[in-house]
């Protein structure tokens, strides 16, 4: 390896401390002072290494290494400080000590760079109060006015706060981002890294089957209109349709029957449906294949309201094709494959080349603090983080 791993490996487990619950799992969200303890050790340890850093005006936490030649975009890596409650220690933090790590070993090495190296410590990537992907989406420049002047104020944050930070596109060569798979996809094949070719796309859709709430002893079968039966038939017909599809993954998470009471036919169920996928057009046509299976429901009145619509990212080929070359460097076997959850890297795809790597989750466990990774996965994802960054250095 060229990174030091065991240095590495002991400031992602000393970050992981702050905040951790016993029991109880990761307590950071973003605006909270845990999530300032724990940007405040990045930023530490960024000054000991010798970079310059800095805070933005919605959090976001930025090291700058100068590289040789000063004309050059710089080269960003990193991912989120901030974790869902009860989470665990690296889903976001690794990324981070990662590109700190990289940037440690080519500054000590003095291994040749020609880009500036900029770790970012992206705030609010969760979701919560300013909505997922904030820190990220904010550096983009992807949020729009007006701002809920209301929430910024709950989390200290100003319009203009979000306005100034705003990257210059024209500064960024690129963005590296590792991040655990959370998922089973490599612990299932027993490969150490996954090299992924973009970021799903996801759209939700409120559903509503409203038919007539009446007596559950005195109606007779025949002729009740009970949401919940067609909603169950519904869905029964929907997901024989998608056992059939492998393009696409979808969910039911969310279902409600009103008025919801044991003695009564339920007169309305509303239910979130979620498609994701790596293309756009299959998400509109799994949706659009729903709704012709909502509209033979005869017996109820139904509607299909989009709430989320957010587009599928392509990953960058010739970061894809860096990430590989370092693992043929390193002598590690590596796979391409999609990432069905969001990351920071989707709003940075829409400004730079964006690219990902992955290291497996035991179980596919993640958001939860039964989160694990081993310690040489993890150290393994780093250093090929690190040779990664390199590679692209060497062909941007
Ligand atoms: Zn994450």
């Amino acid at each position: 390896m060229i990174i030091s791993a065991d240095r590495f490996l002991a400031d992602l487990e000393a970050l992981g401390r702050i905040g951790w619950v016993d029991g109880e799992g990761m307590d950071r969200p973003a605006f909270t002072p845990s999530y300032d303890a724990a940007r405040k050790f990045v930023e530490d340890r960024m000054k000991d290494a010798g970079l310059s850093a800095k805070i933005d005006g919605v959090g976001n936490l930025f090291g700058r290494l100068e590289g040789s030649d000063p004309s050059l975009p710089a080269i960003y890596a990193g991912s989120h400080l901030d974790a869902v409650p009860g989470g665990g220690k690296y889903d976001g933090p690794l990324g981070v000590m990662a590109a700190l790590e990289a940037a440690r070993t080519i500054r000590e090495k003095a291994l040749p760079l020609r880009h500036p190296l900029v770790v970012a410590g992206f705030t609010g990537e969760e979701g919560g109060e300013m909505g997922g992907t904030f820190g990220s989406r904010a550096f983009a420049g992807l949020l729009q006015e007006p701002f809920p002047a209301e929430k910024l104020s709950r989390v200290g944050l100003t319009a203009d706060g979000i306005l100034s930070a705003k990257g210059d596109p024209g500064g960024i060569a690129c963005y590296f981002e590792l991040h655990i798979e959370q998922g089973p996809y490599l612990e299932r094949r027993s490969i150490p890294i996954g090299i992924p070719t973009g970021i799903v796309g996801i759209s939700r859709y409120a559903v509503r089957l409203e038919g007539e709430a009446n007596h559950a002893g005195t109606t007779p079968m025949k002729e009740r209109k009970d949401a919940m039966r067609e909603a169950s038939e519904l869905l029964s017909e929907w997901f024989a349709w998608t056992d059939t599809r492998d393009d696409f993954v979808c969910n039911v998470g969310v279902f409600s029957l009103h008025p919801g009471a044991d003695a009564i036919v339920p007169g309305r169920a509303d239910f979130l449906l979620e498609i994701r996928s790596l293309r756009d057009s299959i998400m509109d046509e799994a949706a659009a294949q729903f709704r012709s299976l909502l509209e033979k429901r005869k017996k109820v009145s139904v509607s299909m309201e989009p709430v989320v619509w957010k587009g599928a990212v392509d990953l960058d080929p010739l970061l894809q094709d860096a990430v590989e070359a370092a693992c043929r460097e390193a002598d590690v076997p590596s796979v391409r494959m999609p990432s069905g959850a969001s990351h920071d890297a989707n709003p940075m795809a829409r400004i730079t080349r964006a690219g990902m790597i992955f290291v497996p989750s035991a179980g596919g466990i993640s958001h939860s603090k039964e989160e694990y990774t081993s310690p040489e996965d993890l150290a393994r994802g780093a250093d090929i983080l690190a040779r990664a960054i390199l590679e692209a250095d060497r062909r941007l």
